[in-house]
């Protein structure tokens, strides 16, 4: 599950483990971006802060992993890179399943080099609040797995928002990670 994770919160790890439990995964690697390819307005959280709070919200859960992978490439960081990279890590004995939202698949047309990428990896899409997936072209549909989960309106945009102007993020992520965020004045 790729994503820039500033910062992440209950709705990756939700995603991720109902992912698991539904597809029989063996185990979860978290991939935080180290550029995004897709360039957000503001500007993102430097990589380790990111990546350090990936492993506060993960270490508790046996079955997830944080890779570095993305953050030791230089440039913007595009899954192609990564999925291939893992495939010649596990001597290509492994069968990837990518783990996106709704909203990041519904740009897959824009990821570099989409159409080798999804004949790579099974991608699989989680319904997210405000993303319609019926959108999706039918070429698509056929060969992603939708994966129904209840509705989390949560998003790391907001989260910096509420941080921002003074309101409590308590319960949208994990305690450890609200901390981490105080101790190093992120967002405000
Ligand atoms: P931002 O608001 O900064 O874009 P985000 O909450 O969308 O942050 P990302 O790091 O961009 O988080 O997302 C990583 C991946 O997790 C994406 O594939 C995204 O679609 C998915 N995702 C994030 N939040 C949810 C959610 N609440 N429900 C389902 N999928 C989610
Ligand atoms: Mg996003």
């Amino acid at each position: 599950m790729g994503g820039v994770f500033d910062p992440i919160h209950y709705g990756h790890l939700f995603t991720a483990e109902e992912a698991r439990v539904n597809f029989r995964l063996d185990k979860i690697i978290f991939v935080p971006c180290r550029q995004p390819a897709h360039k957000r307005e503001n500007n993102i959280s430097n990589p380790e802060c990111r990546y350090l709070m990936t492993i506060l919200a993960t270490s508790n859960n046996p079955f997830f992993e944080v890779s570095k992978i993305e953050l030791h490439r230089s440039g913007p960081s595009y899954s192609i890179d990564t999925v291939k990279e893992f495939i010649k890590k596990y001597n290509h004995k492994i069968k990837i399943f990518f783990i996106t939202g709704a909203d990041a698949f519904l740009e897959i047309n824009s990821w570099y080099k989409s159409e080798e990428l999804i004949k790579l990896c099974q991608f699989v899409a989680a319904t997210r609040p405000g993303y319609d997936l019926n959108k999706l072209d039918q070429r698509f549909k056929k060969i992603i797995k939708i994966m129904e989960i209840p509705p989390l309106a949560i998003s790391s945009t907001a989260i910096r928002k509420r941080v921002r102007e003074g309101n409590s993020i308590r319960y949208l992520l994990p305690y450890e990670v609200e901390e981490y965020i105080y101790k190093n004045k992120l967002y405000q």
